[in-house]
């Protein structure tokens, strides 16, 4: 198949979260199965600056409308594997900024036009360019919109350009909600500002567009499909996908094998297996030495790698009470987020240096430490569409502490509901009592060292492949053309 995709974020060249990771895996396993994919990514600044850009070619310059101006852009191609071509939509004055969508805690103001800019520039790309994709697959709002210029172009010059449309949803939180004037950007016809279009209480959002006008919606997880449909998850859209609930499916999230493997995972200080894990003891070794904790230390580690906002249940760390207090169980904590709980963590973690370490930022390489050096990985999530981390864990034999939403509930199995298959603990979220009740479990799991190595084993055994996914993917694209 002829299969083009849309994502604001692919890893390896930019990441802000889970998307970067899936969209990323996606187009290489598809590519891997032999299909012509190209993947369209705004050309940002690190994505400029990472090594395979340096063998970057331009293919064409493009034009697009935004409103009543005509703005200039340029396509670069990189192709980092066979069947793979990594096209680079440029325009310096959008998108070599430091980051993708703005300042933690404040967006950049020019964000409607820099992905109406970019939804429009991957449409005229793929007319001229001549890809004729089977499917044209977009990743969240910031790509939402393309498959309504799509269908606007194909009616504009009477042309055929692709097959059909898929909107993934990894995450509903986030929809691009501006104000009502940006339509007039989209150049979309009038009929599309109402009610059932993208107006939103009187301002428009872009994931609603892509909700109702793509072929076929789907979402990362089981429970979150069903999730979203309530008012609880909905995000305020949970209307418009009961509308579309027979076209919505859920594919769970992989990951990837070759950058999470603790047997050759270049980041560690010493490698493992689940039949060996001498080398995890040497990772929990250095990691307590990062982080200026006793190496001797002989309680549980835990661990939390997030951006730091409300779905990640940062608020509840006060509520732990005494559990990271003194010689109790450690907690190493990486990630950024905005500045009002960045300095929830500071203070709380500044009470309880004993106990409790905190990096701010985003760092790739001390994220792997973190997964393999630690005993237990906590996610106190509100909502989580897929979570990665949780998978990363049970692969690095690190038993995830989780609260029952979204893909955290499909990923992990509790240990005290189903011990014969248990990989880890499930706690009620957002509340404070569960978290502490599940931290007590962790403790008693802990001191069973019997147990503990059964868990972990069968932690490590667990295949979280994107095989699965990407037949599920490949599945759906049949289906639809
Ligand atoms: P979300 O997409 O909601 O942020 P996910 O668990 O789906 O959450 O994916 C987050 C990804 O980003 C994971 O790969 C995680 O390890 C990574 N990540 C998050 N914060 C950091 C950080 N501060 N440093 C390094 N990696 C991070």
């Amino acid at each position: 198949m002829k299969i083009v995709h849309a994502t604001g974020e692919l890893f390896p060249y930019v990441k802000t979260g889970g998307l970067a990771d899936a969209a990323g895996s996606i187009v290489e396993t598809l590519a891997e199965y032999g299909h012509h994919v190209a993947v369209f990514l705004p050309g940002y600044r690190t994505v400029l600056e990472h090594p395979d850009a340096s063998a970057a070619t331009s293919v064409m310059s493009i034009g697009v409308e935004l409103g009543d101006e005509f703005l200039s852009g340029e396509i670069l191609a990189i192709k980092p594997r066979p069947n793979l071509t990594v096209y680079l939509v440029r325009r310096d004055e959008y998108f070599d900024r430091r980051h993708p969508y703005g300042r933690p805690g404040r967006d950049y103001d020019d964000n409607a036009q820099r992905f109406v800019f970019f939804g429009k520039a991957v449409v005229e790309s793929v007319i001229r360019l001549g890809l004729k994709p089977d499917v044209v697959h977009c990743h969240d709002w910031q790509a939402a919109l393309i498959p309504l210029f799509l269908r606007i172009e194909e009616r504009r010059r009477a042309l055929a350009v692709a097959g059909k449309t898929v909107l993934t949803i990894h995450n509903l939180a986030f929809q691009g909600i501006f104000p009502r004037k940006t339509f007039a950007l989209t150049g979309l016809p009038d009929e599309l500002l109402g009610m059932d279009g993208l107006e939103y209480y009187g301002q428009i959002n872009m994931l609603k567009g892509g909700i109702l006008f793509a072929d076929r919606l789907t979402t990362v997880s089981h429970t979150y499909a069903r999730e979203i449909l309530t008012p609880e998850f909905g995000c305020g859209l949970e209307g418009v996908l009961q509308l579309r609930s027979d076209d919505l499916v859920s594919v769970l999230n992989g990951i990837n094998p070759h950058v999470w493997n603790p047997a050759t995972d270049r980041h560690l200080p010493e490698n493992y297996t689940a039949a060996d894990r001498a080398g995890k003891k040497a990772c929990r070794r250095a990691l307590l030495r990062e982080c200026g904790f006793g190496e001797d230390f002989a309680g549980p580690i835990l661990g939390m790698i997030c951006r730091f906002t409300e779905q990640k249940g940062i608020h509840l760390l006060p509520g732990t009470g005494d559990f990271f207090q003194g010689d109790r169980a450690r907690l190493v904590v990486l990630g950024s987020g905005a500045p009002e709980y960045e300095r929830v963590v500071r203070e709380w973690a500044a009470e309880r240096p004993e106990a409790v370490h905190v990096a701010f930022g985003l760092d790739e390489v001390r994220s792997h430490l973190i997964e393999a050096g630690c005993d237990f990985f906590l996610m106190p999530s509100i909502f989580e569409p897929c979570g990665l981390n949780q998978m990363y864990s049970q692969r690095y034999g690190t038993v995830p502490v989780v609260s029952r939403v979204g893909g955290l509930a499909d990923t992990v199995t509790d240990v005290d509901a189903e011990p014969g298959q248990g990989t880890g603990i499930h706690f009620e979220p957002d509340d404070v009592d569960a978290l502490r009740g599940a931290l007590e479990r962790a403790e008693t799991l802990y001191r069973d060292r019997k147990t503990l190595n059964t868990v972990i084993s069968r932690c490590m055994k667990k295949d979280f492949s994107w095989r699965t996914a990407v037949r599920a993917y490949e599945s759906l694209y049949r289906e639809i053309i």
